[in-house]
């Protein structure tokens, strides 16, 4: 046994990483473990390098909190590039092209500036680093998640993997951040899985500066984004033809090697067709497969495509959408829960929606959001079952907690929830 944690977060992406911060922040003992040797998962390690839109489309800021707060600590260090407040939802054409060579720019016309963030993915990854520290997150990497045994309703211990052998840890509460669902699946609770095409974004040096500042779409079908770095740019490439299952190690790796030749048959093309390019290098290929979905959980609430701007009592975080303008999604607390598994906690990536709403809420800004949401509802449940006199090492029951209560916490925190709660900073314009 590594230990009897009150919290354990599955999966250091960007989802994990905001739940281990919110859930040790609020006292609770906190391990997090991650199967690489990096944090951030696609948003570092995938150098999917965009936080696409914090906003509605309309120019009202809908998610805030610890992705703001990292916005903030990217931005001290001139490691991030976005709109201003005040262009948020302008239509103006110079200022719309300005940020189209940032990759800041999406969805039918008339296009507006949302604000979205372009950053660098290892300040991104050094600034994860410094939250963990900061609020005393355990950080266990190197540890790959392999199993949750769960009877009469809950998680018992969760088995897990590494050089060191197999060891067991028993969490009294669970978050599955690991993007595919894997606590949930092997928890018993009901999800949904599809196959995807997936991506492999490359970064590429030496390329000359008028480029780095040009429209990116060349009419060649060629697409290439600017980035903080003189001379380098983000290639997005894919979605590779063939789809695959994104959970099954065989298709991960046939699908490796044949994203990897296809971006770099693609990065030739770029090298001897696109004026600026002519001495330009391959710097790196992203080490995680751009998966865009694979598994999601079918929870206490499935959120759909109608519940667009519909306002939820249980509502945790928002979001807009970054190919389309006002309309505003509430995440239910709903959406990360199970009848099924009484101690687990769903963020990020996986969480219960549709296919349709999935797009929205598989960004990263919202999966930061719902990761802030269930650490802070973990550490309330973690609390609740303390204060019951339950012995240490009991599951403490998630959907038990005080959701309004959780919802005024969260929002006093600097995260919009929306509107009904005491301190109500929803729908602000935060800059
Ligand atoms: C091609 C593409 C383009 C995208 N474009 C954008 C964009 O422009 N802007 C935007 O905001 N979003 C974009 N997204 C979406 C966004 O990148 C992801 O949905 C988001 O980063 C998911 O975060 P997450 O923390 O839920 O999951 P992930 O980032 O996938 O993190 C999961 C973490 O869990 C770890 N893990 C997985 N399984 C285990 C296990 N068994 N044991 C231990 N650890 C495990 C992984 O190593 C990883 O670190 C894009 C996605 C793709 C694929």
């Amino acid at each position: 046994m590594i230990s009897t944690p009150d919290v354990l977060v599955v999966g250091a992406g960007s989802a994990g990483v905001a739940a281990a911060v919110a859930a040790a922040r609020r006292g609770a003992d906190t391990l997090l473990i991650e199967a690489s040797g990096c944090l951030g998962g696609l948003a570092t390690v995938g150098l999917i390098n965009l936080l696409l839109t914090l906003d509605d489309g309309a120019g009202t800021q809908v998610v805030a909190g610890l992705c703001q707060e990292v916005v903030d600590r990217l931005d001290a260090s001139g490691d991030a590039r976005y709109p201003t407040g005040e262009t948020w939802g302008s239509d103006a054409p110079e200022l719309v092209a300005s940020w189209r060579p940032w990759g800041l720019i999406w969805g039918a016309p008339p296009e507006v500036v949302r604000y979205s963030v372009a950053f660098d993915p290892e300040a991104f990854v050094d600034i994860c680093y410094d939250l963990l520290e900061e609020a005393g997150v355990h950080l266990r990497l190197h540890t790959w998640f392999a199993a949750a045994p769960a009877s009469g309703g809950s998680v018992d211990a969760v088995i897990v993997e590494s050089k060191r052998g197999r060891e067991a840890i028993r969490p009294r509460v669970v978050i599955d951040a690991t993007g595919d669902g894997d606590v949930l699946v092997s928890a018993g609770a009901s999800f949904e899985q599809v196959s995807i095409p997936p991506h492999l974004w490359f970064r590429v040096g030496g390329v000359e500066d008028e480029v780095m500042a040009a429209a990116p779409d060349s009419g060649l079908g060629l697409l290439w984004f600017r980035t903080a770095v003189p001379g380098r740019v983000l290639v997005p490439f894919g979605p590779h033809p063939e789809r695959i299952d994104a959970c099954d190690p065989d298709d991960l790796t046939r699908a490796e090697i044949a994203c990897r030749r296809a971006a770099r048959a693609h990065f030739e093309v770029l090298r001897s067709q696109m004026k600026g390019f002519e001495g330009a290098w391959l710097d790196d290929y992203a080490r995680m497969l751009g998966i865009t979905e694979s598994r999601r959980l079918v929870g206490d609430y499935v959120l759909r495509k109608e519940d667009g701007d519909v306002r939820f009592a249980d509502a945790v975080a928002q979001t807009g959408h970054w190919t389309r303008r006002n309309v505003v999604y509430d995440i239910p607390y709903r959406c990360l829960t199970t009848s099924l598994v009484d101690n687990l906690i769903v963020v990020g990536r996986c969480i219960s929606t549709t296919r349709y709403v999935h797009q929205a809420t598989k960004e990263i800004p919202a999966a930061m959001a719902t990761g802030e949401a269930a650490g802070a509802a973990a550490a309330a449940a973690i609390r609740a079952s303390t204060g019951s006199g339950a012995a240490g090492g009991t599951p403490s029951n998630v959907r038990a907690i005080d959701v309004a209560a959780l919802r005024s916490d969260l929002s006093a925190q600097g995260a919009i929830v929306g509107p009904g709660v005491s301190t109500d900073a929803s729908r602000r314009s935060v800059r």
